[in-house]
């Protein structure tokens, strides 16, 4: 008879095929390009969303995602959320992201702070936006 899994076996060997499954996932549906001098991931998952969790971007796409004027002011907001991450280091979490998020999800106010200066910053560093009403919110 065959000595059976511990408890310990079992979550090591699970937690490795998850992993295993989640890069693979991952390597399939997403792919890294570089817009503005940062780094974005480009995937299938969250179609139609974009968010910044640092100093790289995540970039959901759409069917109807291609280069265009409002997919490049997209990513220039996007930018301006990586200079606010360079800026304020650590603090871009308490002081950008969280509020960032619960002002996406529930004021969805256009003009909340985290987003006017993202898009003050994008514009000082790469220029004005084809059209800056579109992307005060980092939501299609
Ligand atoms: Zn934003």
């Amino acid at each position: 008879m065959t000595k059976r899994k511990s408890l310990v076996e079992r979550i090591i060997l699970s937690s490795a095929i998850l992993l295993g499954g989640f890069f693979f996932q991952v390597r399939n549906h997403a792919r890294i390009e570089e817009v503005y001098g940062n780094k974005v991931i480009i995937t299938d998952f969250f179609p139609g969303y974009s968010f910044t969790p640092g100093p790289f971007i995540v970039m959901g796409k759409n069917k109807d995602f291609g280069l265009n004027d409002e997919v490049d002011d997209l990513y220039k907001h996007e930018s301006g959320h990586v200079e606010q991450f360079k800026k304020l280091g650590i603090f871009y979490y308490p002081i950008v992201a969280f509020p960032s998020i619960f002002n996406c999800y529930f004021l969805e106010d256009r003009k909340f702070y985290t987003e006017m200066w993202a898009n003050e910053l994008a514009e000082e560093k790469y220029g004005p936006f084809a059209d800056k009403k579109q992307y005060p919110i980092a939501k299609k």
